[in-house]
């Protein structure tokens, strides 16, 4: 039989187990421990971008015409690049309390394309960020 050393307490074990049999469960548990909490934590972010109250928000009759309106006055136009926009920007985010007051509040929105969109949001720079999109 070829032994190896646990990883955790140097003792020997049985080839190809990592840990002895006294630290394996230990081992085994901690994993799962730190796996859950990393989904925890995805959950968390993603629930709060898909939070029901935003999800009817943007879903809404009164944004879509107010956002379809707002596009229209600026002529599909970026107002950061002067591409062509297709999207409209909360600059005070709406999971804010400021922000979702405002969330009807021209001075508070922005015709944006796809690219500066992303930039508004620092999307695929900061992880943390990234849940605050929209
Ligand atoms: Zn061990
Ligand atoms: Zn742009
Ligand atoms: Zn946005």
């Amino acid at each position: 039989m070829i032994l190896k050393l646990c990883n955790k307490c140097g003792k020997p074990c049985a080839y190809p187990a990592k840990y002895c049999d006294v630290c394996l469960p230990d081992v085994l548990a901690a994993r799962e421990a730190r796996e859950a909490e990393t989904k925890a934590r995805a959950d968390k972010a993603y629930n709060s971008r898909r939070d029901p109250k935003y999800v009817r928000f943007y879903r809404s009759k009164p944004w879509r015409m107010l956002s379809a309106r707002y596009m229209q006055d600026h002529a599909w136009t970026c107002e950061r690049c002067g591409g062509l926009a297709v999207e409209v920007h909360h600059m005070q985010p709406i999971q804010t309390p400021e922000g979702w007051e405002r969330r009807f509040d021209v001075t508070n929105l922005k015709a944006v394309c796809v690219d500066c969109h992303n930039k508004e949001h620092n999307r695929f720079q900061s992880k943390a960020k990234r849940s605050q999109r929209l």
